[in-house]
């Protein structure tokens, strides 16, 4: 063994770089107060220092609680920490060897990853993990979107825009609710345009289309966005009119049939009117009672010669 250390002392620097050159090996040769005598550059580029250690001593560079490791020597390998100049920690199994009664040699090579290396990675995946997050949310508001678009597609009427039969049943069924406390009235407007399958069957069914879509507009101009103005059926229509008496929906059902009429005459050159019935909640009412009174006062004003508005 002796012969060996003698071997690898005399040749030391072709030693050094060969086994460097091998394993990425680290050589520490210092003497028994830690000052460093030698070391292979593989050291320089761990630490990160730009130029020789040599001189130095060892426990600046070892971790506190590995300095008394060096001082062991023997078969029984030992791990020490490296401080790099960011104090990033690197950490280094090898062995200590006793060259001679005054100087040591430390054989290590680098184990695992740094603490740099490890808070470079965990910053990685910070990054990712933030990019991912804001990714998640942007697709998360997409969807809040799209479903807020399905919504209102599945409660609307695509040709006037209009709120369909299904958004108008769960209204009135939130309205009757509500009604109970606060004891106001609720009134009901059911129209139907008149004699509608005659402009589909001389005017085409595009006409008739556009017909429907005026009628909507005639709603849209009179009643208030916060109410309720449904495409109920083909060519019937409903407004729901909360905190309204019935002589107050009959007028706004009058002033309806008097601009229908007036509108298609004007936009589409043919007179086209639509019968209206009103009804107004009361105590004993259910959903299904005042929509039934509702449609017979409909019949009423279909039967009594149309284009007119019965309550
Ligand atoms: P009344 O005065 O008694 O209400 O007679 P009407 O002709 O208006 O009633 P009827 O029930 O006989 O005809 C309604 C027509 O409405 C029949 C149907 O083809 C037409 N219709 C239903 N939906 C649409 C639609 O979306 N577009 C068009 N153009 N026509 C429709
Ligand atoms: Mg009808
Ligand atoms: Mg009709």
């Amino acid at each position: 063994m002796n012969e060996l250390r003698e071997a690898i002392l005399s040749n030391k620097d072709d030693f050094f770089s060969a086994l460097e050159n091998l394993s990425g090996a680290i050589l520490i040769l210092f003497d028994n107060e830690g000052k460093i005598l030698d070391h292979s550059p593989s050291l320089i580029s761990l630490v990160e220092k730009s130029d020789t250690l040599k001189g130095e001593n060892i426990c600046n560079l070892v971790v506190d609680n590995s300095q008394a490791l060096l001082k062991r020597f023997g078969a029984k390998p030992v791990r020490i920490g490296l401080s790099d100049s960011r104090s990033n920690i690197h950490l280094v199994s090898g062995f200590v060897m006793l060259v001679d009664e005054s100087r040591r040699l430390f054989l290590g090579v680098k184990i695992g990853l740094s603490a740099g290396d490890i808070m470079e990675s965990m910053s990685k995946v910070t990054d990712e993990l933030a990019s991912l997050t804001r990714e998640l949310a942007r697709k998360n508001k997409e969807l809040q979107a799209a479903n807020k678009e399905i919504e209102r597609l599945m409660n609307c009427d695509p040709l006037t825009g209009l709120s369909n039969r299904r958004e108008f049943m769960n209204r009135l069924d939130k309205e009757i609710e509500s009604l109970c406390s606060t004891c106001k009235p609720l009134s009901i407007i059911m129209a139907d345009i008149d004699d509608f399958k005659r402009v589909n069957d001389t005017r085409g069914h595009p006409e008739g289309d556009r017909v429907l879509q005026l009628f909507a507009d005639v709603l849209n101009e009179i009643i208030s966005p916060r109410r309720t103005t449904v495409r109920y059926g083909g060519e019937e229509f409903i407004v729901m009119l909360p905190e309204t008496t019935s002589e107050e929906a009959t007028e706004i059902a009058e002033e309806v049939r008097k601009n229908f009429e007036r509108e298609t005459e004007k936009k589409l050159g043919l007179t086209v009117t639509a019968s209206f019935g009103v009804a107004t909640f009361k105590p004993s009412d259910t959903k299904s009672s005042i929509l039934k009174r509702v449609d017979d006062a409909l019949y009423s004003a279909k039967s009594g010669g149309k284009n007119r508005v019965v309550r």
